[in-house]
């Protein structure tokens, strides 16, 4: 089996495995507890985050831990929205290609009055500073622009959209869910306000991530109740999950640049390979993109007969993302850089792990080379277009 959709979710490390089970063994005291148990977790609490902050170059009290990606999104989005509303700010900029967790925050933020404006991200899947910077109007109170796009790979310009927002004034949120812990992700270098940050993309735990805030600016907590992460998210705090998710991210880090030209060379190796395929292309900058990251569309097939099929041949991928796999629409990622829907339709997202090897690669080559033939064979589009019926798009 090789499993080829680490953009969806990663397995656990070792090392992750060994932490949690020590601290779900050993740590089981609550961090707001005075007596002594309670105490050595509070200080497993802090040396997570000490850790994580480290691999991003934050400080220890600018992270706040969450259930995950999702949370972070939406704690950051709308805190700045409603502490915007304050000042008389309700318009926030964003793009179309982004995560659902950044999307539906926006359409229900919407619903409340705030208006929202999405950029395009052109062909390439790259969204255009000078483009953020016309979109700033004075009421503007957020910019969120994702650091790296979960189905194409594409990786934003974020410094320069982060120097914009910081001479505009305007608060700046990246969603680096796919970032942290595969490229460089440095909050100071990178002008960042408002970082998520979610484990299970990089070998930890589900159900855990981080919010990062620079100091200074102003939180809105979602969840009321006790005084756990400075008053801004209350709960018990995940202790087992949490000391994972810093040990999974303190070793993706510092093994980042290995894991990433190895990845890189597979990567291209796959696209070569994967060109090969008649009327097919590659969806996202070749160059700009995640170390791991694949996603091709095949012209007069259906990614999802793709993926069952390519499942069958041992190779797990996806087609669009897994939020959206099941629902017959088209991934809106694909639509954004300007994919019609029938090509849409048939798209495919191998996001490659670490230990993917050369052999592996080539089999996945032949196995989706083989599987799109067989599709094509009695596909009724493919019939049309080998007809002239109908026109080529790729
Ligand atoms: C996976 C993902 C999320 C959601 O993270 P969860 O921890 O699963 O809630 C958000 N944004 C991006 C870009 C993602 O890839």
């Amino acid at each position: 089996m090789i499993y080829a959709d680490n953009a969806a979710t990663t397995k656990m490390s070792e090392t992750a495995i060994k932490t949690m089970i020590k601290h779900l063994n050993e740590t089981y005291g609550n961090p707001s507890s005075l007596y002594s148990i309670g105490q050595n977790a509070k200080e497993v609490l802090e040396q997570a985050r000490e850790d994580v902050a480290a691999v991003i170059n934050a400080d220890p009290r600018e992270i706040y831990f969450t259930s995950g990606g999702s949370e972070a999104d939406n704690q950051a989005i709308r805190s700045a929205a409603y502490l915007g509303r304050q000042k008389g700010k309700n318009h926030i900029i964003s793009t179309a290609f982004e995560h659902h967790a950044v999307l539906h925050t926006l359409n229900a933020l919407e619903k409340e009055g705030f208006e929202i404006t999405l950029l395009d991200v052109h062909e390439n899947g790259i969204v255009r500073p000078e483009e953020v910077e016309a979109a700033i109007r004075d009421n503007t109170c957020l910019v969120t622009v994702m650091y790296a796009n979960n189905e194409i790979g594409t990786i934003q310009p974020i410094r320069e959209i982060g120097e914009i927002c910081r001479k505009k004034g305007v608060l700046f949120h990246t969603d680096a869910v796919q970032a942290v812990a595969h490229i460089p992700v440095d909050v100071k270098a990178d002008n960042i306000d408002m970082l998520s940050s979610s484990a299970h993309k990089y070998h930890g735990p589900k159900g855990v991530g981080f919010l990062y805030v620079k100091k200074g600016i102003r939180l809105t907590n979602l969840i009321e109740g006790g005084a756990q992460e400075r008053g801004k998210r209350a709960g018990t705090e995940n202790i087992p999950g949490i000391a994972a998710m810093a040990a999974a991210l303190k070793e993706s880090a510092a093994n980042m640049d290995r894991n990433a030209a190895h990845l890189k060379a597979r990567r291209d190796q796959l696209i070569a390979g994967l060109k090969e395929i008649p009327h097919s292309a590659l969806n996202g900058d070749a160059e700009k993109r995640l170390p791991g990251n694949v996603n091709f569309c095949f012209e007069g097939i259906e990614g999802e007969s793709l993926l069952l099929l390519l499942d069958d041949k041992g190779v797990q991928a996806s087609s669009g993302s897994a939020c959206t796999s099941g629902s017959l629409d088209p991934s809106h990622v694909l639509l954004a850089i300007g994919r019609v829907h029938d090509v849409a339709h048939g798209s495919l997202r191998l996001s490659l792990g670490e230990d993917i090897t050369e052999e592996e690669v080539d089999y996945i080559i032949n196995a989706v080379k083989e599987v799109v033939t067989y599709l094509r064979g009695f596909s009724p589009i493919w019939r049309d277009l080998m007809a002239g019926r109908k026109e080529f798009i790729l």
